[in-house]
């Protein structure tokens, strides 16, 4: 494959979250950026991870040469032939032994479009496998499953972020943008700034809850009474929306009647929010003009993620914000790709531009660009977590080939999922680092990193925008999508897989995307270098993208959004006398995702090097927990070794552990794998935990004397 020469300067992206922010890309002397103040989204600001994307370019433990296993069961340098010979000949044992669908492929959120599209068609056509999914199904899958329910369609925000800051209201539902994509903050305080008003849900006082106007910190949980009791008091109050719930939606009726039997007190009681603070709440939302809801990770990575979602949809369609100029519902990607990474056919139930596998047309269009019979199409495969529970079982899947997905650390259950992993006859990992799922495998290919590579992504508004390549890539490293075209050739279907370059692969993307709910097909890499991002829907060379859906009509066969009847269930798993506390995880500022980036970087180390549990000081004085201290955080599955924070920031009942470390931190070797029955997202955010401390410490100054401290 053909790559341009480098230049000295150049207009990229941030290799980590869906916020994609601009950067500048300086070559000389070294590697360094800069924020890139003409990119509209972030206006020139970063992130810390951003500001040290170089560090992980030029980086001393970067895999620069394809490993293998050996006899003696070491990784060992090979050549590049040998390492693909050795997949195919892996994938093709496979299949004789066990049939296609013993081959496993999981991607990722971080990849290029061209990279999840080209993944999907290589499981697909050169494989024939129908087990493939990614790591998204562990991020947006409940939050784009009730969004394709209630409105017909899924992007992330169906609406440009410049949107939020002339609202009335911001209800922000289990999302820490503070934390994890700060420069996004800067549209909360423009709004707050002209008079709008911020509502958090968050059982933590988080970062970004201290920006709120009003903040509600529930019992983990407890998502869908709190957004029926909100509803409630709505209705009660007079303040629903009813000619837009009569012009623009259906299923209300039986909505109201859910909603009836949620009132206050009573929500008051199951979710610990003060009734005075549910009624203030609602009534923001009930008397702005111009307001918006949306979802995070909180109530979406649940085993009732679609129906906590939904609830939030309800709420927001009460209002009439979905589908009106200036106001909307939207849940907030987390991954860089995480959305044009779960439109273009690395799930396991979908092919290229959101079209469902299991449709027929959407087989035969597919199956025309590919230049295979839509017969010879797989269906759908399994999700994440049931692909890695069956490893190694019989009839689960035998041989595993994954790109960029640290497995390991991300899945719930990490001990289970390490116990399978081990137990596959054959394992390929394709990673820029040695994350702790490579450290597994058979044979490890390094792989090009993001100043490295050109290719679009898709970032958290639906917007299309270019990564392009700054530096060559070190000797030794490849681009995955060379990768799966040597596959491809080893598996000899080298004549569906002839592409030059990754515009090659991105153009017939958009030819596979005609006609979809995702249409890419008027996109260009020249038109969004005019654009500096165009929003799909894009369907035609002279259109010019859709930065605002649902103006109009919704995506449903009648045009109108669909209210969804839903009532709060207990999670999974609640707290006991051997585990009485909610344990909940999430992600701090300087760390990103299974850290298999991040943790290498030696200035977001120095701000966070190691996983710290909170706690507030009622339980760490009552469990004899300090400060600093060294904490045990056990669950049914497992039990981790961390450092406590000990803050009145969180709930009494609750200990919260961020995700980002591996072994003896790991949180998710704690965590619930209930999977949504829809979604089939593990319960990330709730489980049943107890806490011990391990040695002791001299309390810290705020455990001395608690009573200064105020607040409740
Ligand atoms: Fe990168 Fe996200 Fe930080 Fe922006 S907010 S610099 S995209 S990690």
């Amino acid at each position: 494959m053909t790559a341009p020469t480098p230049v000295d300067v150049v207009e990229t992206h941030c290799p980590y979250c869906a916020l994609q922010c601009g950067i500048v890309a300086r070559t000389s002397p070294t590697l360094s950026v800069v924020g890139n103040r003409a990119f509209p989204v972030n206006a020139g600001a970063l992130c810390a991870k951003g500001w040290n994307a170089a560090a992980v370019v030029d980086h001393p433990e970067r895999l620069r040469e394809p490993l293998a296993r050996d006899r003696a069961g070491r990784l060992v340098p090979v050549g590049w032939r040998y390492a693909l010979d050795r997949i195919a000949l892996g994938i093709r044992d496979t299949i004789r032994t066990h049939g296609a669908d013993a081959v496993g492929i999981l991607g990722s959120g971080a990849l290029t479009n061209e990279k999840a599209y080209l993944l999907g068609k290589f499981a697909r056509v050169a494989v024939g496998t129908a087990n493939i999914d990614y790591n998204g199904r562990y991020c947006m899958s409940s939050g784009a499953a009730a969004s394709n329910k209630a409105f017909g369609l899924d992007r992330g925000l169906p609406f440009p972020l410049e949107d939020l800051e002339n609202a009335d209201v911001v209800l922000l539902a289990g999302s820490n943008p503070a934390e994890t994509m700060p420069p996004f903050v800067r549209y909360l305080e423009t709004l707050k700034g002209r008079g709008g008003a911020l509502v958090v849900i968050d059982p933590r006082r988080s970062a970004t809850a201290q920006l709120a106007t009003l903040h509600l910190q529930p019992m983990p949980g407890t998502d869908t009474a709190l957004a029926n009791g909100l509803l409630h008091v709505l209705l009660r109050d007079g303040l629903a929306n009813q000619a837009y719930i009569e012009r623009r939606t259906e299923g209300f009726a039986r909505v109201r009647a859910v909603a009836a039997g949620y009132w206050p007190e009573l929500v008051e009681r199951v979710t610990g929010v003060p009734e005075k603070k549910i009624v203030e709440a609602a009534r923001l939302l009930g008397t702005s003009a111009r307001g918006f809801v949306l979802t995070g990770r909180g109530p979406e990575q649940q085993a009732q993620g679609v129906a906590n979602a939904l609830a939030y949809i309800n709420l927001a369609l009460a209002c009439g914000f979905p589908g009106t100029e200036g106001s909307g519902f939207g849940t907030l990607t987390g991954q860089g790709n995480g959305q044009g990474g779960r439109e273009h056919g690395q799930k396991a139930d979908q092919l290229p531009g959101y079209r469902s596998i299991s449709d027929p047309a959407a087989r035969r269009a597919v199956a025309s660009v590919w230049r295979v019979s839509p017969d010879s199409l797989p269906g759908p495969g399994k999700s994440a977590y049931e692909l890695l529970q069956g490893c190694g079982t019989d009839g689960g899947v035998r041989a595993l080939f994954v790109m960029g997905f640290n497995a390991l650390v991300s899945s719930p259950s990490a001990h289970e999922v390490e116990a399978r992993l081990a137990s596959l006859d054959f394992l390929a990992v394709s990673d820029f680092f040695l994350s702790e799922t490579a450290r597994m495998a058979d044979v490890v290919l390094p792989s090009a990193q993001w100043a490295e590579e050109d290719g679009t992504m898709t970032n958290l508004e639906g917007r299309v925008i270019r990564r392009k390549r700054a530096v060559a890539a070190p000797i030794g490293v490849a681009s995955d999508i060379g990768v799966l075209v040597g596959l491809a050739e080893r598996l000899g279907k080298r004549r569906h897989f002839t592409y030059s370059t990754p515009e090659d692969v991105f153009n017939e993307l958009a030819r596979a995307t005609r006609g979809a709910p995702a249409d890419y097909s008027g996109i260009t890499y020249a038109k969004i270098d005019a654009q500096r991002g165009v929003f799909w829907p894009c369907p035609s060379p002279e259109h010019t993208g859709t930065p605002r859906l649902f103006l109009d009509a919704f995506a449903t066969p009648s045009g109108k959004a669909r209210f969804h009847a839903i009532k709060h269930k207990l999670p999974a798993e609640s707290p006991d006398k051997d585990y009485p506390l909610f344990l909940t995880t999430g992600r701090v500022l300087a760390q990103y995702q299974s850290g298999t980036m991040t943790r290498r970087v030696p200035a977001l180390n120095a701000m966070s090097g190691t996983a710290v549990a909170e706690l507030h000081p009622q339980t760490a004085a009552r469990l004899k927990v300090v400060d600093g201290g060294r904490l045990a955080v056990k669950t049914r599955r497992g039990s981790v070794d961390v450092t406590a924070r000990v803050t009145r920031d969180i709930r009494p009942d609750t200990v919260f552990v961020p995700f980002h470390w591996p072994g003896e931190q790991s949180a998710n070797r704690l965590t619930n794998p209930a999977l949504d029955p829809t979604s089939r997202m593990p319960e990330f955010k709730v489980c049943a935990a107890r806490v011990d401390p391990v040695g002791s410490k001299d309390p810290s100054p705020a455990l001395r004397d608690p009573s200064k401290d105020t607040r409740s």
